[in-house]
């Protein structure tokens, strides 16, 4: 079977949206200036629909700071590609 899939190189890899469940609006954040500072534990949604954005108390660090640590030093490597692959799924309202 056919299937096409999406590589994403991480020197590509920018930004990181956090989309609301509730209403939908969406927060980009520039993986080059996340740092420390700024904790998803203290956001709530840009759109103003009040909903809060929650981390399980078991995670209770920066966890956006540290995708962002991860993602940079990732861009670092040498001698290598580092990609992101995601499957694209069939359109299943395709006519045949
Ligand atoms: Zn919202």
């Amino acid at each position: 079977m056919s299937e096409t899939v999406l590589k994403i190189l991480i020197d590509e890899l920018n930004l990181i949206r956090l989309v609301c469940e509730k209403c939908g609006a969406a927060l980009e954040l520039s993986i080059d200036r996340l740092n420390g500072s700024g904790s998803i534990q203290t956001l709530t949604c840009p759109a103003g629909c009040g909903n809060i954005y929650r981390v399980p108390a078991s995670h209770r660090s920066d966890t956006l700071a540290k995708l962002a640590e991860v993602v940079r030093d990732l861009k670092q490597v040498k001698g290598c590609r580092i990609e992101f692959v995601l499957q694209v799924k069939p359109d299943h309202g395709r006519v045949e």
